[in-house]
């Protein structure tokens, strides 16, 4: 059989652990058999950002944002044991982290659906994909205890130094505690804008809620924003591709995705998005099933799975024992930006690949060839549980019969 080609190269970020394992796995076993591969390689293990003093991770941002698209492995973002571990000259940051302030992208988590796989919820058919914008607020406060009777004030000077504003915040009697927080609108417009653009290619609604009704200035300009950037930018190619945007009260809109089908985007600020994304993850059934995209305001994208490298597995792994490790979500990964790159270089044979990619490996599951997570919560009768190669072979088994046919 004749390899599928490609055009532009995708960017390839290597990765730690059982994931960086699995990832060679995936790249052996169902890409290169089938595709003439072309990436741009980037490794974004520890050993080499340590080597490099983190420039590679520089390097694969700057490579995304030259080709558009990228495909990212889980990497380690380092602790004080990590420093100790891997002898490192210095606690990196986080890969993400630094990645995403350089595309100023926003996170979209997305859970994979499979028959016998079942959310808790039971009205949810379809997939709930959240956004939470990941500036500000909370994560970048200013705190204060204050020891006794005392005023608070929140005071604002312009650039001159001339004192624009001054409130009370609380006079206090006693001892409390105080808060200042913040966000801009440039940082919000590139998330509206990021939410807005990946709601357009998926073909799905964008939901927004906040709190606005009782802060009105600081949720009420997030809601502005929102609104402002849909009424100029987003409404007619939303109306034209029949989709809605829907704000509502954040108290609304959490009863109304618990009765939801799925089938949407929800945006949400730093805080809430932080806390109902855990909540999502688990309540779709496991972590091991969800992807994340990376998205700029002007449409790059960066695929990954939401887990981490899963180092409990890898250390079994070393030690030489069996692991049953899921690669449903990185495989995801490589799929979402094989389709991606083959929609951008209109290749429909690399968008069809990643199709039967995603295929062949739902209906691996489905037919009751699962890892080990997977088996425990499954609903499906006469599972086989497979260890980490068995289960991506079983798809690849899989995948050969759908390319011929
Ligand atoms: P983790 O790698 O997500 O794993 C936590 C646990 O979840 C695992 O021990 C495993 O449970 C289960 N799990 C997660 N993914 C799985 C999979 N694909 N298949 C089967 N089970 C899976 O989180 P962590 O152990 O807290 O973090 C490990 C490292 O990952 C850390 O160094 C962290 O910095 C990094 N991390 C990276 C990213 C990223 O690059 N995007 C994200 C999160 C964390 P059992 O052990 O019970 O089987
Ligand atoms: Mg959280």
């Amino acid at each position: 059989m004749e390899k599928i080609r490609m055009t532009t190269p995708l960017v390839e970020m290597d990765g730690d652990e059982m994931t960086r394992i699995i990832w060679k796995m995936i790249k052996d076993d169902l890409l290169l058999p089938f595709i003439d591969l072309k990436t741009e390689y980037y490794d974004l293990g520890l050993v080499k950002r340590d080597e490099t003093d983190d420039q590679i991770t520089i390097d694969a941002a700057e490579a995304t944002k030259k080709y558009g698209v990228a495909v990212k492995c889980a990497t380690i973002t380092p602790n004080a044991a990590r420093v100790e571990e891997y002898n490192l000259k210095a606690m990196y940051k986080s890969p993400n982290g630094t990645i995403r302030a350089a595309l100023d992208g926003t996170v979209f988590r997305a859970p994979i659906l499979v028959k016998g796989i079942d959310p808790y919820v039971r009205t949810w058919k379809k997939p709930i994909i959240m956004a939470r914008h990941a500036y500000g607020d909370v994560y970048k406060n200013v705190e204060y205890r204050a020891e006794g009777a005392g005023t608070a004030e929140l005071v604002f000077r312009d650039e001159s130094g001339e004192e624009k504003s001054r409130q009370v915040i609380h006079e206090f009697k006693g001892p409390g505690i105080i808060q200042g927080l913040h966000n801009t609108d440039v940082s919000i417009e590139g998330f509206a804008r990021a939410c807005f653009t990946y709601a357009l290619d998926q073909k799905i609604d964008l939901w927004f809620s906040t709190k606005d009704t009782i802060s009105k200035i600081y949720d009420g300009n997030f809601k502005e924003i929102f609104q402002r950037l849909y009424d100029t930018e987003y409404k007619e190619k939303f109306e034209a591709a029949g989709l809605e945007y829907f704000y509502t009260l954040i108290d609304d809109a959490v009863a109304r995705v618990v009765r939801s089908e799925g089938g949407f985007l929800w945006a949400l600020k730093n805080y809430d998005g932080d806390v109902m994304s855990d909540m999502m993850a688990t309540a779709f059934g496991s972590l091991a099933m969800m992807t994340s995209v990376l998205v700029s305001p002007d449409g790059i994208y960066e695929y990954e799975a939401a887990h981490g490298t899963v180092q409990r597995h890898y250390y079994k792994y070393r030690n030489g024992e069996t692991t049953s490790t899921n690669s449903v979500a990185t495989i995801f990964a490589w799929s979402g930006a094989l389709r991606k790159r083959g929609e951008l270089d209109s290749l429909p044979e690399l968008v069809r690949f990643a199709d039967l990619l995603e295929e062949a490996t739902l209906e691996t599951i489905e037919s009751g060839k699962m890892t080990g997570d997977l088996a425990l919560i499954t609903t499906l009768p006469n599972v086989e549980k497979l260890d980490t190669e068995g289960f991506i072979l079983a798809i690849r088994d899989k995948l050969e019969k759908k390319l011929e046919g």
